[in-house]
């Protein structure tokens, strides 16, 4: 080491960065679970998902066993977490990286391993794995055609459980002190899940080890029954399979749980609006089953729940509103009055008003260009009433002359105001009472209006 580098303290790469990931006590989300849930969040990893912890496992593995050489190159069929941990060892170490995936990944992912230097091969996403240009034989052919090259093949590679053997599961035994009792995992390899829990169940037998399924996947079924069933599609990415890898070791899960769509990508934005945890969709499907554990359980238990990722590669995906209501997956009891003010698909300003002292005429104009049911009338930043479309028509009929008069001559009751943050339900509440719409307050000021017809809306988008 260089002089001038004694005692300062720094990493010789980036790769010695991966691991030593934070346990963290979830708050809100699990209120009702009697037992402590504890998230160990590998988004902190270098390359931003517990996937760098194998990548640098698997091609240290290949190096000591002659596979990889100097100059050599890295393959791999993953259109995601698994590549960018291989692209980073590739990088530092100096060896080419191919990913091969089919084409309907998102450009950001492609980028994303761009990024580092690999090279993307794409092919087309409907063929079955055997034929010539699926994409498995693609990377069976550029391995075989590339002098040099390496497939790392992380379904079925046993250094994928055996990096969560050496570094994960220990990692969990040592922040618990040995204490938790439950642990629970995505199955996607099975890696995590299979490396962990080996070395949990060898410290103490005791530790119950509970698998999160997505619906749609055949793992759930096969380890209860030994038996391969039908797959169908679900939007849930990185886990779930419809065929059984060989880095699974069924034999130390306890129990599958499945999860749905709807469920586990619901409580993924929760985790990030209430706990400030942002993270991918397969981290809240494992929250939602690690809550349906702890919530049976007592004080004295303490669940570990892992989160595999950031969210921040599912942007356009569970963390856009678009998407979920485009894909029916938008649950109303978990949103918020200002969810819907922004869902608004109506092309009209967020809040239309008149101030005290405007005249009948102008709100009448109001009602007419834009087709709303009642106005709110303001005196500076605060509602003191509301004009409806029925009294403006009614007085309108009666004195066409009147319609010159201020605004408050006819103003009723100011429309009830919920803040930004309150749940939908409650604002539900209020427009199934008598109000026709409520005011929803941001930040001190009134933001928008929500109307019984929005509501509508939003529920009809969300079915
Ligand atoms: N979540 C995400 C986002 C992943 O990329 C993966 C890996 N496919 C998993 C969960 C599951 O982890 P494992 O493969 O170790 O079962």
């Amino acid at each position: 080491m260089s002089r001038v580098l004694e005692g300062v303290r720094y990493q010789e790469s980036v790769l010695d960065t991966v691991g030593r990931t934070p346990l963290v006590r979830l708050g809100k989300v699990a209120r009702d679970c009697p037992a402590p849930v504890l998230a160990k969040l590998e988004f902190f990893n270098p390359g931003g998902s517990v996937k760098d912890r194998i990548g640098l496992a698997m091609v240290e593995a290949a190096e000591r066993e002659g596979l990889l050489k100097p100059g050599g190159t890295i393959v791999e069929c993953t259109s995601g977490n698994t590549g960018v941990g291989l692209a980073m060892v590739a990088a530092v170490r100096g060896y080419r990286a191919v990913f091969c995936m089919p084409d309907k990944v998102s450009s950001e992912k492609v980028n994303l391993l761009k990024a580092y230097g690999a090279e993307v091969l794409l092919s087309p996403t409907a063929v079955p794995p055997d034929a010539p240009d699926s994409y498995y034989s693609v990377a069976k052919r550029v391995t075989q055609e590339r002098p040099g090259a390496f497939l790392t093949n992380q379904y079925h590679n046993p250094t994928n459980p055996l990096a969560h053997y050496q570094s994960t599961g220990p990692e969990i035994w040592e922040q618990t002190a040995g204490k938790l009792t439950h642990f629970v995992a995505g199955l996607g390899t099975g890696g995590t899940i299979s490396g962990v829990a080996r070395c949990l169940k060898e410290r103490n037998p005791k530790v119950r080890i509970v698998g999160a399924d997505p619906v749609g996947s055949i793992l759930k079924a096969y380890h209860e029954t030994g038996k391969i069933t039908e797959a169908h599609t679900y939007k849930i990415e990185g886990v779930g399979e419809d065929f059984i890898p060989g880095a699974t070791d069924f034999s130390v899960i306890d129990q599958v749980i499945s999860c749905t769509d709807r469920a586990g990508l619901n409580l993924t934005r929760r985790l990030a609006r209430e706990e400030a945890i942002f993270v991918g969709g397969s981290s809240g499907m494992a929250v939602w089953v690690a809550l349906e554990v702890a919530r049976a359980l007592t004080p004295e238990d303490l669940v570990v729940v892992l989160l595999p990722d950031t969210g921040e590669r599912y942007l356009s995906k569970v963390h856009n509103d678009e998407w979920m209501r485009d894909n029916h997956l938008f649950d109303p009891a978990v949103s918020r009055a200002r969810d819907i003010v922004s869902g608004k698909r109506r092309p009209i300003p967020r809040l239309l008003s008149v101030k005290v002292g405007d005249t009948l005429r102008q709100a009448l104009a109001l009602v007419e260009q834009h087709d709303v049911t009642q106005i709110p009338v303001f005196r500076g930043a605060e509602s003191v009433g509301t004009l409806y479309d029925s009294d403006l028509l009614k007085s309108a009929l009666a004195d066409p002359a009147g319609l010159d008069r201020p605004v408050e001559t006819l103003m009723a009751e100011p429309l009830p105001c919920v803040q930004g943050d309150e749940p939908v339900e409650q604002v539900a509440r209020l427009l199934a009472a008598r109000n026709s719409a409520v005011l929803i307050s941001d930040n001190g000021g009134v933001s928008g209006i929500l109307t019984r017809f929005d509501m509508l809306q939003f529920i009809a988008g969300a079915e």
